[in-house]
């Protein structure tokens, strides 16, 4: 008997697995919970619904890293960024997508082809045998939730992102931060200068605050409920706490000496962490905030150090099903407890770690093409790190830090530099150039490669 492909959710990472598997002759069925059980943000029961906006962000594939991934879905035929070009909409630089329609045309191409068929039924367990993507996106039904946390240990598994704002490493004014662990713990050297910290004066930290307060925030969905994230407030509910609160929390000037000026305490010290192995990207600790983007830029950039600061990911707090795939995963996307057992169970989409509706494509794309070849008798290579899709899948399945690990949009900092490039601002344009060059002619051979060894 033929082998099947089972694929647990039909959203935009599912359909497209779905569609790279049939295309190399693998038999695939589709199991979709709508429109039988509801999401509170999908309006329909089509596959491939975009819950929220309509947009695929920049389509610039030389100098932006989501435009550089639709440029290599689209090298790989597709289907999401197929669809997403038929049916784009005016947005100058940004693809912007005529979503139902977008979504119908998902749906019958997957109705449509040989090889694909759909089943509308909501999967509750974790199966035992045969091959397994479990593609169920951020708002992965509650019953396969409690499945996914009794197999991997309730802690590996996040109901909610909180995510703290990160920032491009270069980009910081280090005349004015300076790197130090309070109370300079550790064994090592890297340890014990671990933390990259900003510090404040009064007169800093009261305009800081203020600024804070009248903030522009995003209310939550309905649906969404604050219950989730008690250990983890936004930092604009801990100012409305009290003006100090801050300064008693994740702002807290203690244990700490400015290299820069010995003699000066700092009213308040904000610290940023490491947030990858390349040690290209800082998070800024305990900073999970609601504010808008727009308003999170110009309030981040009033902390001394931060004035120039370009963001890698802006913060947010968002019902968010996701694993730590850095613990749970092994590079071919399959989770490594089920490993040698009788089913072979991948995961993909933004339940891997990645955000976005072009990444979950992406890593979509990549778990459908593992599967087929692991079905034919064959391990597909893992893209290079300099590639986008490649970038993605090495940081959530091993670069990025397993204990602070939360969902991540694709960005240059996430790609290992181009030797003899100018770092900062002003070699921005010919850096990110480089970048795109190097990985469409590295995404380009990886394409060449898996097609031979199919
Ligand atoms: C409220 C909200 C707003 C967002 N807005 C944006 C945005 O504007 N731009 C952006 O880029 N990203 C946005 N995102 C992130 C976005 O969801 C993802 O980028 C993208 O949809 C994820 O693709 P996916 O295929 O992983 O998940 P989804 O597209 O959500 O697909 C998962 C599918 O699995 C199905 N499913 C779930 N559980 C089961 C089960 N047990 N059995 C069978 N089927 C199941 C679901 O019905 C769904 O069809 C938003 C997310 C949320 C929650």
């Amino acid at each position: 008997m033929t082998e099947i492909l089972h694929i647990v959710g039909g959203g935009l990472a599912g359909s497209e697995a779905a569609w790279q598997a049939a295309q190399t002759g693998t038999r695939v069925v589709i199991h979709e919970m709508r429109p039988k059980v509801e999401t509170f943000a999908h309006k329909t029961g089509h596959l491939g619904e975009m819950v929220c906006s309509n947009s695929f962000r920049s389509d610039d594939s030389e100098q932006n890293a989501v435009g550089l991934l639709h440029w290599e879905m689209r090298a790989a035929d597709g289907l999401i960024m197929a669809t997403a070009d038929a049916h784009r909409l005016p947005a100058g630089g940004a693809l912007a997508v005529d979503r139902d329609p977008f979504a119908e045309t998902v749906t019958e191409r997957l109705l449509t082809h040989p090889l694909i068929s759909v089943t509308y039924e909501e999967v509750s367990n974790l199966p035992s045998s045969g091959h397994w993507i479990f593609a169920t996106g951020p708002l992965t039904s509650m019953s396969l939730g409690g499945a996914i946390a009794a197999e991997t240990g309730a802690e590996a598994l996040a109901f909610f992102d909180a995510i703290a704002p990160i920032i491009h490493f270069d980009s910081i004014n280090m005349d004015k931060a300076w790197m130090q662990s309070r109370y300079d713990k550790g064994d090592t050297e890297a340890e014990r200068t671990a933390y990259l910290n900003c510090p404040m004066t009064r007169d800093q930290y009261e305009a800081f605050i203020d600024a804070l307060l009248k903030a522009d925030k995003t209310e939550f969905h309905d649906g969404e409920t604050a219950k989730y994230f008690d250990g983890c407030l936004p930092i604009e509910v801990m100012a409305e706490r009290g003006r100090e609160t801050l300064r008693f929390g994740p702002m807290k000037p203690v244990g700490l000496t400015n290299a820069h000026q010995p003699d000066v305490k700092a009213y308040a010290v904000v610290q940023l962490r490491r947030d990858n192995a390349l040690g290209t990207l800082y998070n800024i600790v305990g900073f999970q905030t609601k504010m808008k983007y727009g308003a999170q830029t110009k309030v981040l950039r009033m902390i001394p150090g931060l004035e120039n600061a370009s963001f890698a990911r802006l913060g947010g707090i968002h019902r968010n099903t996701f694993l730590n795939s850095p613990t749970l995963l092994d590079e071919q996307m399959r989770l490594k407890s089920r490993l040698g057992s009788g089913a072979t169970i991948r995961f993909a989409g933004q339940i891997t770690g990645v955000e976005g509706y072009v990444e979950s494509s992406a890593m979509g794309l990549l778990a459908g093409r593992m599967a087929a070849a692991e079905m034919a008798g064959h391990t597909l290579s893992v893209p290079a790190n300099t590639t986008a899709t490649g970038a993605l899948i090495t940081h959530i399945t091993g670069g990025a830090e397993a204990k602070t690990f939360q969902p991540m949009n694709v960005n240059f900092g996430l790609f290992p530099p181009v030797d003899g490039l100018k770092g900062g601002r002003r070699g921005r344009r010919d850096r990110y150039k480089a970048y795109t060059d190097r990985a469409k002619a590295d995404w380009t051979n990886w394409l060449a490669q898996s097609a031979e060894s199919a």
